[in-house]
């Protein structure tokens, strides 16, 4: 189900609290289209905008997120901020038995401010003092891509939870994202019926039996991350 028109906050974070985060989403009419589409497809109602919140079938982001159905919220940079708790220098202990932060947004007063976080998550700044942590999981030659590819998933350092995903520098000069992994979102706006993913995407790539699992759930399907190309409208 796609997002609700009027402006919303979506709040979430990692298992342990030190990572917190919101994405700002404004009114339907601010937000741009996916990026593969052209501005003159905004006339069209079916054309998606961002953020979009999908599924996702392909064997990088299963492994990466432990997930057989990872579901992302595709996200223009500029909406997601993010609150990192400092980690000590000295703090390298191999575990941590205590959730030492809320599971909710009840403790945000308390916390670091919430700051833009493409700089970080894309490794262009540094991430030290605080327990976000990012890992460059592919740096590869692309045939038709104009840029290498180079693919950033980031986690909280303390207690593993994968965050977020992103591809920087973006090809073909499309705007710069970070798709949000849906499963760290609160419960309370998880519970809103528009959480649910609206489309299926690299559906080629997918495991048959896993693709059974969703074949039901309402949206399209498309081959690939291009939402311009269908096998189920
Ligand atoms: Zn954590
Ligand atoms: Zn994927």
């Amino acid at each position: 189900m796609p997002l609700p028109h009027e402006p919303i906050t979506i709040h979430g974070g990692c298992n342990c609290g030190a990572m917190r985060y919101r994405i700002d989403v404004p009114s339907f009419e601010q937000r741009p289209l996916h990026f593969v589409h052209a501005p003159e497809e905004a006339s069209d109602p079916t054309t998606p905008r961002l953020p979009l919140i999908c599924i996702c079938h392909c064997n990088d982001c299963r492994s990466a997120t432990g997930s057989i159905l990872p579901t992302w919220c595709l996200t223009p940079q500029e909406m997601f901020t993010i609150s990192c708790l400092p980690k000590e220098e000295d703090d390298d202990t191999a575990m941590q038995s205590l959730r030492i932060a809320p599971h909710d947004a009840t403790d945000d007063a308390q916390r670091p401010p919430y700051v833009p976080a493409h700089g970080i998550l894309s490794g262009v700044e540094s991430t030290s003092g605080t327990w976000l942590r990012v890992f460059c999981s592919t740096n590869e030659k692309v045939q038709g891509w104009d840029v290498d590819k180079r693919i950033y998933r980031s986690f909280c350092g303390r207690c593993g939870t994968n965050i977020a995903y992103l591809v920087y520098p973006m090809p073909f000069r499309f705007r710069d994202m970070i798709d949000v992994v849906v499963g760290t979102v609160d419960r309370a706006d998880m519970e809103q019926p528009w959480m649910q993913p609206e489309r299926q995407l690299w559906h080629n790539y997918g495991v048959p039996w896993i693709k059974d699992v969703v074949k039901d759930m309402d949206g399209p399907i498309h081959p690939s991350f291009s939402t311009a190309e269908f096998i189920r409208r």
